[in-house]
């Protein structure tokens, strides 16, 4: 399955559908092909620019999903109309596809009770899930994390540890488990624990989940402002400059 891309401030975004993306994962997870899923929003391009390091977890990115709002809004800047992948969407996706293929799974990420509960749900909802690891999000060792996870060797690894620290996490382990399906997905374990909830689906059909998640947890706006409208702006420049040439 060949990758379609879009270039956008200097960072490949795939532009498949959810279930294009789903059919990609799958076949990197048959092929045995360790791999870093991104699910990418404007903020995490921003950071990008100023870290390198970063940058270089991004382009190296196996699949790089366009989770926010404000990444399909650069695309429509640029002429492209895809459906936002939501990442918790995918990755529940992605789970049920390995509870169908029996695959081993691990989950990293969350304070420990709600890891717990999420776990629960997780299992109840799916009974064929076979979770091999879980370990909470606060921890100061990655060695530590690495070792027992080389040990479960597990198919797929789910860390939601919020970002930039999730994808740090996951490129640290690409040499280590290189035949495993490795996804950063934020705070999705608050939301399967069933302690945080989701944005009504009208916030979500219409793209103002994140407008949502600030208004009820107003912490989150300091993330979204001034960076989105300036990841917004950029983009249209970067647009205007490109149609000149
Ligand atoms: N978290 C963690 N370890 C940390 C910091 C955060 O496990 O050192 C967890 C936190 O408990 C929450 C998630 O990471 O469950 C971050 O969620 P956030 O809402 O920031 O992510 P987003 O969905 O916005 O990417």
């Amino acid at each position: 399955m060949e990758r379609r891309q879009k270039k956008m401030l200097g960072f490949n975004i795939d532009l498949f559908s959810i279930d294009e993306a789903l059919e990609y994962s799958k076949f990197l997870i048959e092929n045995s092909k360790g791999s870093h899923i991104v699910t990418i929003n404007p903020e995490m391009i921003q950071y990008a620019k100023g870290h390198a390091e970063f940058a270089k977890i991004l382009h190296e990115a196996e699949l790089v999903i366009p989770d926010g709002t404000g990444i399909k809004l650069g695309l429509l800047v640029n002429g492209i109309n895809v459906h936002r992948i939501a990442g918790i969407e995918f990755a529940k996706k992605l789970m049920q596809i390995s509870a169908d293929m029996s695959l081993p799974v691990a989950l990293v990420g969350a304070k420990q009770e709600i890891l717990e509960k999420a776990k629960q749900n997780l299992q109840s909802e799916m009974p064929d899930l076979n979770i091999v690891y879980a370990h909470n999000g606060y921890f100061t060792n990655n060695e530590e994390i690495y070792n027992e996870l080389t040990q479960k060797k597990p198919s797929i690894l789910f860390v939601a540890t919020g970002s930039p620290k999730q994808e740090e996490f996951i490129y640290g382990l690409k040499d280590i488990l290189p035949s495993t399906l490795m996804i950063g997905i934020g705070g999705s374990f608050d939301v399967w624990s069933g302690v945080v909830k989701r944005a009504p689906k009208i916030w979500q059909r219409t793209g103002l989940e994140w407008l949502y998640r600030t208004i009820t947890q107003p912490e989150r706006f300091k993330r979204i402002f001034p960076t989105l409208p300036i990841f917004v702006y950029n983009v249209i420049i970067e647009r205007l400059i490109k149609k000149e040439v």
